[in-house]
């Protein structure tokens, strides 16, 4: 199939993200290495996406790759109901001690999404084990949790199209976005409606979900870590759950392995997915504490309800630890804070454009808001022609690069979104 075929036929029977069928330009894709990802048509693109916050080691690491290769050769999956396997053992217990210490019970799921919905079933099991039916969520808009039902629900209104699903979502309680940015201390106003609605609806709040300190794709907005702790101190005074979604945020991005560790909060409930392979296989896990199993466990109907067919699947699993393992051998806080720094100063030329309305730089997170929604039709070609991978959505253009990336290479990509910006703004 040459590549002309190959779009051909993409374009009649393949959805993509966030598309209409055949809308929008892609770009067949036949290999990957480092952070270099290879067109059909040869020609090479640096990567600055890594596949949705997923690729941190980069493509096609040989320790990676043998991590599949040697599961491979005891079982690529096998059934979690009843049985148990290396992987996921010891898997769990590496994410029990790397995550803040009261979290110890760890639940696999496949993907992020269903992370968060069992998440939110733990937590309304959890109160319907002590005899209360709490049913609702409270969160802040701009938030971004999936797209499967529950988790919609706690999405932005807006960009989570609540209209489009009025009539089959659940209604939950919204704050308005974290005011203070990263760095800011919070003041009371900053959670004077927050905290209205959990002193009116506690009761029937089962948790309060946020993403910590970044707001990813309602918006990649920084937040105050000090807005957090008075989340967790609010959660606390009113006995309400605090389910931390690091889905995007986990393994070192923000420059802390969690992002919760900026305002030392620990979360009853914490979501964990995407990076969790180094970006081969789709994994993630919802760690809980032992209160929170103990009740569920000990109440009737005694077990969790929730199961799904590919939970823990031991490949995934394995990868999962030796992409850990790696993190952690790596000097990734070095890494982090050096990235940080390059697309601070190379990002800096945007605020110049009058396209701009905001360049702002967390970890190896670098983002540039724009006055105006970015054509795609245009502004993807024009990234591709310049030999980078970087994939806007509404008015952000960011950069999210694997944590290997050299500065030439994170210079060429800072170059390319000055220009780009620049040309099409
Ligand atoms: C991506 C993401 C999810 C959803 O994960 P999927 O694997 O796409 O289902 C949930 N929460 C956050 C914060 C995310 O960034």
């Amino acid at each position: 199939m040459n590549p002309d075929q190959l779009l051909q036929l993409d374009r009649k029977h393949v959805w993509h993200p966030y598309s209409g069928m055949g809308t929008g330009p892609v770009f067949p894709v036949v290999g990957a290495e480092a952070v270099r990802l290879t067109l059909a048509d040869g020609r090479q693109l640096i990567d600055g996406m890594a596949s949705w916050w997923c690729a941190i080691h980069g493509y096609r690491h040989p320790v990676l790759d043998k991590a599949v290769e040697d599961q491979l050769g005891n079982m690529a999956h096998v059934m979690f109901g009843g049985l148990t396997h290396p992987p996921a053992v010891k898997l769990a217990r590496e994410l029990v001690k790397l995550t803040p210490t009261p979290l110890e019970k760890v639940f696999f799921t496949d993907s992020g999404s269903v992370a968060v919905e069992v998440a939110m079933k733990m937590a309304i099991q959890y109160w319907h084990s002590l005899g209360q039916s709490r049913q609702h969520f409270l969160t802040v808009r701009n938030g971004y949790h999936g797209d499967t039902f529950g988790a919609m629900s706690v999405c932005d209104p807006v960009t989570g199209m609540h209209t489009l699903f009025q009539g089959s979502l659940a209604r939950q309680f919204f704050a308005p976005p974290p005011e203070p940015a990263f760095g800011e201390t919070c003041e009371d106003r900053h959670l004077m409606e927050f905290e209205g609605l959990m002193e009116r609806h506690h009761q029937d709040i089962a948790a309060v979900i946020l993403e910590p300190i970044v707001q990813g794709a309602g918006g990649m907005r920084f937040y105050s870590a000090d807005y957090l702790r008075r989340v967790r101190r609010l959660c606390d005074e009113h006995d309400v759950l605090l389910i931390l979604d690091e889905i995007a945020t986990g393994f070192g991005r923000t420059g802390k392995l969690f992002a919760c560790e900026h305002g030392a909060v620990s979360p009853d409930i914490l979501c964990l997915g995407k990076a969790l392979t180094g970006g081969y296989m789709t994994l993630a896990a919802t760690l809980a504490t032992r209160r929170i199993s103990d009740a569920i466990s000990n109440h009737p109907p005694g077990v969790f309800m929730h199961g799904p067919t590919f939970m823990a699947n031991p490949l995934a699993c394995n990868l999962a630890l030796a992409s850990i393992g790696l993190l952690l051998d790596s000097h990734w806080q070095a890494s982090v804070a050096r990235i940080q720094k390059t697309l601070e100063s190379g990002l800096a030329p945007c605020r110049d454009l009058p396209g701009v309305k905001e360049v702002r730089v967390l970890g190896a997170i670098g983002v540039v808001e724009l006055k105006q929604p970015v054509d795609m039709q245009q502004i993807q070609p024009a990234f591709v022609d310049r030999g980078v991978w970087v994939r806007p959505f509404g008015r952000l253009v960011y950069l999210m690069p694997p944590f290997i990336i050299n500065d030439d290479d994170l210079n060429t990509l800072c170059q390319a979104v000055v220009q780009v910006i620049h040309q099409h703004t």
